[in-house]
């Protein structure tokens, strides 16, 4: 086994240019070093030899001209999103080293956050273990400044944790499963976030789990050596670090990412072409971990609690079985259909978690970022984060965000009808739909039963949000190299920004 410490390899991969900057450095007074041009004005031509870089509309159209169109604008490229993706695409490319000195001209506040965004991004690449890596990848010298004026505080602070909070949560489920693992990451998070202002860390072992009754989370871990994990990430602004007040009076927003380190399917296990990068099913955690790095980097007022339920799906003689059944923490036996379907259930439990805080805790809306299905692979392609939600308010949040931070998300429905799909004999419902159609829906469907069995009395559901993901680049792509790509963690970090 690797015998590597994840804090040590994660320390390195954080090491974001953007984080040791000089900022608003003027052009002239750094006469060496590797001078690049950022400009949004069409007069200035690019160049190839890495010096200059016109990020306008018409230079995009050029170059790419993949803008989808119609769709009630909901796919458009915002100017944020345009100027991260080609600044951060000539960043990878051309890979500049030393010193380095970076003029934005002509640029919009929000073009200049998707440059800088799109620099901090396309610095990280997972290096850890290529033993004969280039030490110069990582000693970038960089002064960035612009036309007119210096950048604004706000901007650099904003972009300094997008681009941190992005490449920890791309870092984690970077890492191979070995080092990854539950316990692995509960101590890590635990130290990683311990010392954060606004931020506590609990973690719940195996033992708080029996007692609490989350059977479903345990059933999934109960395969492997590791058994099976929650983080609970609570973030509450004010104090020293937030100016700004009635933070006390706002309703924490609850976030839970799925966090299956590896899925092998468990006993229906995956035919090898389906295992191959199951070590990013713990991405709907990591995701939810870099919201945290965000929130708590950029101090937010809106109020937070992140809930990441770990565990690993193995294979094992004490690994749970088709016809299992087990009790959910909110109540409900669940049979096992198929031990492939484990991402719900460890997201069930958390729910019931993040729904069951009691009075200024309980939270106003719950969100959750699942690895969840390759039926939503089918219908939406790699690309686009498909997502479903009870809350017509809080789906156009989502798309406005989506929309503006330049990630692709595409709103499905809660087709109540296909709930019979998951019927049981044996115990309340089952895991998995009996119909080998619309199986992201039935998934979405199975995760409702824990939004709505809180208060059967109440007359609504709490609003709730669930994106079913990806997140992983096959090749490059845009600011980003191969691997995680923390699909939808911008649209959260969106969504935030706009309430704050
Ligand atoms: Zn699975």
């Amino acid at each position: 086994m690797l015998q590597l410490s994840l804090e040590q390899t994660t320390r390195r991969a954080l090491e974001n240019p953007l984080l040791r900057t000089r900022w608003n450095v003027a052009g002239s007074s750094t006469k060496r070093g590797h001078q690049i041009v950022i400009s949004g004005s069409d007069k200035m031509k690019n160049r190839d030899d890495g010096q200059a870089l016109c990020v306008s509309r018409a230079a995009f159209e050029r170059a790419d001209g993949s803008e989808t169109r119609g769709h009630d604008k909901r796919l458009l490229i915002s100017d944020y999103a345009r100027v991260r993706d080609m600044t951060g695409s000539f960043w990878r490319s051309h890979k500049p080293t030393g010193s380095v000195h970076v003029h934005l001209v002509e640029l919009s506040d929000e073009e200049i956050l998707g440059a800088l965004v799109g620099i901090g991004l396309a610095a990280y690449a997972f290096r850890n273990f290529v033993r004969e890596r280039d030490e110069k990848d990582a000693q970038v010298q960089l002064s960035i400044s612009k036309d007119k004026g210096p950048i604004e505080r706000e901007l650099i602070d904003t972009a300094q944790a997008i681009a941190t909070g992005m490449n920890l949560a791309r870092h984690i489920a970077n890492l191979p499963a070995a080092v990854a693992n539950p316990d692995a990451l509960a101590k890590f998070f635990k130290k990683y976030f311990g010392a954060r202002p606004g931020v506590s860390v609990d973690v719940w072992g195996v033992d708080r789990l029996q007692k609490e009754k989350m059977g479903l989370l345990l059933a999934v871990g109960q395969g492997s050596q590791w058994g099976s994990r929650l983080v609970h990430l609570r973030y509450r602004p004010g104090g020293k670090g937030s100016s700004r007040r009635r933070a006390s009076e706002t309703r924490p927003l609850a976030f839970v990412g799925k966090g299956v380190t590896f899925d092998t399917g468990g006993l229906d296990i995956k035919p090898a072409s389906g295992m191959r990068l199951m070590k990013k099913d713990v991405s709907g955690a990591a995701i939810v971990a870099g919201l945290c790095d965000f929130v708590s980097r950029a101090r937010l007022n809106t109020p937070c609690d992140f809930y990441l339920p770990l565990a690993e799906n193995s294979v094992s003689d004490r690994a749970m079985r088709p016809g299992d059944v087990f009790l959910s923490r909110a109540g409900h036996y669940v049979e096992i259909d198929n031990t492939d379907a484990e991402g719900r259930l460890v997201m069930a439990d958390a729910f019931d978690v993040a729904l069951t805080q009691s009075k200024a805790d309980a939270p106003e809306a719950l969100v959750d970022v699942s690895t969840l299905t390759g039926a939503m692979r089918v219908a939406v392609g790699l690309d686009v984060a498909g997502f479903f939600s009870n809350d017509d308010e809080l789906a156009a949040e989502a798309e406005q965000a989506a929309q503006k931070m330049g990630e692709l998300a595409w709103r499905m429905p809660l087709v109540k009808k296909y709930e019979k799909f998951l019927s049981s004999q044996f115990a309340d419902f089952k895991n998995s739909s009996d119909s080998g159609f619309g199986g992201a829906i039935t998934a979405a469907l199975f995760l409702q039963k824990f939004i709505r069995a809180k208060d059967p009395r109440a007359e609504r559901e709490i609003p709730w949000l669930h994106f079913d993901v990806m997140a992983w680049n096959n090749s490059g792509d845009g600011a980003m190299a191969e691997g995680s790509n923390a699909q939808t963690l911008q649209i959260l970090i969106g969504m935030l920004l706009r309430r704050a």
